[in-house]
């Protein structure tokens, strides 16, 4: 999970304020560490830490990895805290089993197509955020996680989906799985 942190000299005011815009914050204390409060959006992790003066933005500087906190910015705190919580899940998955469903016995499980989804949307490939961030369209992120569907098909069946006929179409639908009508 993507850690965040953002430092401020006025940790009770930033979780007031959060706290009034429905956020949920959860006050934290790891061993004599300093108190900060942390909350959950979508799959990341934000936390407000105490501190004076600014600190580099990792997001900006496009410095973010799974393997460590990454500080940001005001700018990517409101950023961040703008992603939806998450898509609905059972739509994409309806979606996908449908365009999927095209192929004959292909033997793949929905658990195995809904692993694939969630890797490619919150794990590996982060395209939800990517595409709340503005880095990829939305048709662009219907359009990667195809992709990978019909490479998972093709690697179980030797067989796949994709037709220059339906891509179009198939893409449309995804995309208004994903982001809404
Ligand atoms: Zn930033």
């Amino acid at each position: 999970m993507q850690v965040y942190v953002f430092r401020t000299a006025d940790v009770a005011g930033v979780a007031l304020e959060l706290t009034g815009r429905g956020f949920t914050l959860v006050p934290e204390q790891h061993g004599a560490g300093p108190a900060h409060f942390s909350t959950q959006i979508g799959k990341a992790l934000v936390e407000i830490y105490p501190a004076t003066g600014d600190r580099p933005c990792d997001r900006c500087a496009g410095n973010v990895s799974e393997d460590r906190p990454a500080t940001v910015c005001r700018k990517c705190l409101e950023d961040l805290l703008r992603l939806p919580k998450e898509p609905d899940m059972a739509r994409v998955l309806a979606c996908a089993r449908e365009i999927i469903a095209r192929v004959d016995r292909h033997g793949v499980s929905s658990d195995a197509i809904a692993e694939k989804i969630d890797e490619v949307l919150f794990s590996r490939r982060d395209v939800w955020a990517a595409a709340h961030m503005g880095l990829i369209t939305e048709e662009e992120a219907a359009t990667v996680l195809l992709a990978h569907l019909a490479t998972l098909l093709q690697n179980a069946c030797g067989t796949t989906f994709h037709s220059e006929a339906t891509e179009s179409a198939d893409v449309l639908a995804m995309r208004h799985a994903l982001f809404g009508d």
